[in-house]
């Protein structure tokens, strides 16, 4: 699943129940595994390399095309973190070490799956294997960008609607 996604729901996990900077970053980390269980559409990364026999194997090839994709991420990421800080911290009053918290925890397996691609040891190679786990634990994906990015806007929504109810009900 993409970043923006995953920063509001790290952010909303940990607004809705009132956690610590530590407890939600680990709820954050913890709801990425979940989200991306959800059949979704991803944009392409022209760096990236699959082997579909072995997805343990894939990789992203450092080259002039990796930093076209990091625009890309950086993008999504700033995306998700803004709309967080903005809607959370701003707009509902949350302390921003606990928003920050979320998000950082919802983006740390993708980062962390990029540095397993670099260094493929323990217990980066565990935790690559849960990811993919959870990714492909429904096989259906959404091939429509349009539906892909509907779903998104959707998924945004409602964990702005659910992380400013706990917000509300003190
Ligand atoms: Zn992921």
């Amino acid at each position: 699943m993409v970043l923006t996604p995953h920063s509001i729901a790290g952010a909303a996990i940990a607004s809705f129940f009132k956690l610590n900077p530590f407890t939600a970053f680990f709820a954050g980390f913890l709801s990425h595994f979940f989200l991306d269980a959800v059949p979704h559409w991803d944009y392409k990364l022209k760096s990236e390399y699959k082997d579909l026999e072995n997805p343990m194997n894939g990789d992203l090839i450092i080259g002039r095309d990796f930093y076209f994709d990091l625009v890309k991420i950086g993008f999504d990421a700033l995306l998700g973190l803004s709309l967080a800080v903005f809607f959370f911290n701003f707009g509902l009053g949350v302390s921003l070490e606990i928003v920050l918290a979320g998000v950082i925890g919802a983006l740390a397996p993708d980062a962390l799956q990029f540095v397993y691609t670099k260094w493929r040891k323990e217990p980066l190679i565990s935790l690559q294997r849960t990811h993919l786990l959870f990714i492909n634990f429904f096989q259906k994906k959404i091939e429509s960008p349009f539906w892909g990015l509907s779903m998104y806007c959707f998924v945004v929504v409602l964990f702005l609607f659910l992380g400013s109810l706990g917000v509300f009900s003190l």
